[in-house]
């Protein structure tokens, strides 16, 4: 976002939008600023007491009443998201935007020791289900008069770095899919798709990674929302296939 960045109250009056992971961390801010400017959130998770406390958080706050959907990426198959797709076109009839944000950390270990196991659970979480989404909710995407796609990155999705594994793969082909999907939408279509790396921010995924650092040097996540909202609204219009960093 551009230094200094300050939505205001209304930028996202009357949207729609989607959040993947919305129950903790990053996902669950991003949910509750979203509404606080105004959207109608699509909580989408797989704890549903997580979610059902954002939700009592967002309705108490007095902001558009929330909606919850329940998918657990790891497992849910092609027609979980046909399904999740009919009711959204049902309820609201198009969606505004969608946060791609919800992703598992996997293994810090070498490839060398690397097991299939937790690999596939990464690349089902953090690729394929992020695929399967995408392409099942572009259609109502594509009704909205302009529309925001975010994909969350990684600084290890852009430059690889040892132990870093399946975590970082997927960062990268995070990444591809985002700029395959810009060049696609390029001039037709009113939809905007571009990466957003949070930076280390203090939440459950960090401290599992670098459980040597001390969390509050980190910013929070409510301190990185400039960067959420700049894309997700329409003062970043035209604004499509770039890579960000929220922190700078
Ligand atoms: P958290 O681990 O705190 O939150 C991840 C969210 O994703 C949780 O709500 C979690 O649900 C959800 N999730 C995980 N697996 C599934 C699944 N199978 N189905 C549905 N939901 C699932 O992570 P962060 O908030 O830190 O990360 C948010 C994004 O930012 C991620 O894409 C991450 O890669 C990226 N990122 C974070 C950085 C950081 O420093 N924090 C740095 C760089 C990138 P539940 O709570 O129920 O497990």
């Amino acid at each position: 976002a551009p230094a200094g960045y300050q939505a205001r109250p209304d930028l996202l009056a009357g949207k729609t939008v989607l959040v993947t992971g919305a129950g903790d961390g990053i996902g669950r801010a991003a949910a509750e600023t979203y509404a606080a400017h105004g959207a109608t959130v699509i909580l989408l998770g797989r704890t549903v007491d997580k979610l059902e406390a954002v939700y009592d958080a967002i309705e108490a706050a007095g902001h558009p009443q929330p909606a919850i959907f329940p998918v657990d990426l790891a497992s849910a198959d092609e027609q979980s998201y046909r399904e999740l797709a009919q009711a959204i076109e049902e309820n609201f009839g198009r969606l505004d935007g969608l946060l791609h944000n919800a992703s598992v950390l996997g293994e810090r270990r070498p490839i060398e020791s690397a097991t299939w196991k937790a690999w596939e659970e990464v690349m089902q979480v953090n690729v394929n289900a992020q695929f399967l989404l995408t392409r099942h909710l572009l259609p109502l995407l594509q009704r909205a008069p302009t529309a925001s796609l975010i994909f969350s990155s990684s600084s290890v999705g852009r430059r690889g770095k040892a132990f870093w594994g399946a975590y970082a793969v997927s960062k990268f082909a995070t990444e591809g899919l985002m700029q395959v999907l810009a060049a696609e939408l390029e001039n037709t279509s009113q939809v905007r798709v571009n990466s957003l790396n949070p930076g280390a921010t203090n939440t459950a995924m960090r401290r599992a990674a670098y459980p040597a650092e001390n969390p509050t040097d980190n910013p929070g996540p409510a301190d990185i929302m400039p960067a959420y909202l700049y894309l997700m609204g329409d003062d970043s219009a035209g604004v499509h296939g770039q890579a960000f960093d929220a922190q700078g």
